[in-house]
């Protein structure tokens, strides 16, 4: 085992350092072993499956030169570069895509048929160059997972991409360093500082990319478990809880402009029929029919949510007459739409109370008022949308007295016939 100058960057003796970079990427392969254990993430397994496996290759090549009988030429590498080959396996597994088992062997089976040729193996230039390239490829593999995530997680993903092209990029090093040297010329013993710093750039690499792995994956639980909690099961919009925090920040947000929001309340009309007459599961698909109406006739900005049954939510930044046009449009969507739902002549529709707020109001609040609409849309003969009083709680109503003693009242309402069906 080759000791380093003295005149290295940095004397460090190869031994002792090999020796705990194994141990290094062998502790950190059963840790991430264990967390897989505890979360069963697959990717996890495979993580720390390639740690093992590569630091069992660089075991291999500390002692390869004393094995008798010797090892077939390249082994070693070939081992490290099925890690490699499993790191980026892992990362697309943490992001739902296959594995693709041809390309995860490539770098290996590339190493492999190039030392079938004695000039390659004699000749330390091309060795550097085709091992780093191979190194460097899975390294931006990886990355390129993270990359192709980014937009779902923002900012948060910047040290999960950055670790790896960094590593991509200081694996490139070696190639213009091995062209510029005449070969042979004992590039590796030459390089024995750099090699030194090589190694531990190595090893900072596999904690850094250990530590971004658990954090991605506790990120994901956590995000798996926040979308459940707040997700409707049946049509996948948000469920009461995600409905009412959404809300709240989007009444905030939009508190801070001095601008209104505007809560519609939909009810199905006569449901209990149309499950009694049809079944439940032909309810089902009625309410999931209602959920895909909604949003396809809403803004990406409005927020829809489920509240229970056959009731939903919505709420919109902008006025009640704003609202009022959305709340019309989904109206006689879902009256086409429902005509026939599975073949079946459902005639579903719905009826839908619309109010509004000053800028800041509890979104409860808002939600009572339309709800109070809505009523009066039923009573008044479904399929129709009734709007409520603009802002119950300080503005003056059209209408005079009457209109503001039915206001404290809770009752008012301004229906718009021209949006009455
Ligand atoms: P209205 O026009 O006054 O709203 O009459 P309605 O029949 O729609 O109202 P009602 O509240 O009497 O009935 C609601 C029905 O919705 C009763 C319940 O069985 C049904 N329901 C509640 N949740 C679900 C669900 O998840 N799936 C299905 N299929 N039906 C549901
Ligand atoms: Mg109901
Ligand atoms: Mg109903």
């Amino acid at each position: 085992m080759p000791s380093l100058a003295a005149s290295a960057p940095i004397a460090l003796d190869f031994t002792t350092l090999f020796v705990v970079a194994i141990c290094v990427t062998g502790l950190l392969g059963l840790l991430l072993l264990f967390a897989w254990t505890q979360d069963r993430v697959q990717a996890l397994a495979w993580w720390g499956t390639a740690y093992l496996v590569g630091g069992g290759s660089v075991a291999i090549w500390s002692i390869e030169s004393h094995m008798s009988p010797p090892l077939p030429v390249g082994t070693a590498n070939a081992i490290l570069f099925v890690a490699c080959g499993m790191m980026w396996t892992a990362a697309r597994l943490f992001h739902g895509r296959p594995v693709l088992w041809g390309s995860m062997v490539t770098g290996s089976t590339i190493w492999l048929a190039a030392c079938l040729f004695p000039d390659f193996v004699h000749s330390e230039k091309a060795r550097i160059v085709l091992s780093s390239s191979i190194v460097s490829t899975y390294t931006f593999l990886v990355a390129a997972e993270l990359w192709r995530e980014r937009r779902k997680y923002l900012l948060r993903r910047w040290p999960a991409i950055f670790v790896p092209v960094l590593h991509g990029l200081v694996f490139l090093c070696p190639i213009p360093l091995a062209s510029l040297l005449p070969d042979n010329s004992g590039i590796i013993a030459l390089a024995g500082g750099w090699i030194a710093i090589f190694t531990l750039e190595v090893m900072l690499y596999l904690v850094g990319t250990a530590f971004i792995v658990l954090f991605l994956t506790k990120e994901r639980s956590v995000r798996i478990h926040k979308n459940a909690a707040s997700t409707d099961e049946l049509t996948g919009l948000l469920n009461r809880r995600g409905f009412v925090s959404s809300a709240r920040l989007l009444i905030e947000r939009f508190a801070k402009r001095r601008e209104p929001v505007t809560v519609l309340a939909f009810d199905l009309d006569h449901f209990k029929n149309i499950n009694d007459q049809y079944g439940h599961a032909i309810g089902d698909e009625a309410i999931r029919l209602f959920a895909s109406v909604a949003t396809t006739n809403m803004r990406a900005s409005d927020i829809v949510g489920r509240l229970g049954g056959e009731e939903f939510v919505a709420i919109l930044p902008g006025s009640m007459s704003e609202a009022a046009v959305a709340a019309e449009r989904v109206r006689l969507a879902f009256e086409t739409a429902g005509t026939m739902v599975a073949n079946l002549p459902l005639g579903a529709t719905v009826s839908i109370g619309v109010a509004s707020g000053e800028p800041g109001t509890d979104v409860m609040s808002l939600v009572a008022s339309a709800d109070r609409a809505l009523y009066r849309a039923k009573a008044n003969g479904r399929n129709r949308i009734e709007l409520a009083d603009q802002f119950p709680s300080s503005a003056p109503v059209d209408g005079g007295l009457a209109a503001l003693v039915a206001a404290a009242a809770g009752q008012v309402t301004a229906p718009v016939p021209a949006l009455a069906s």
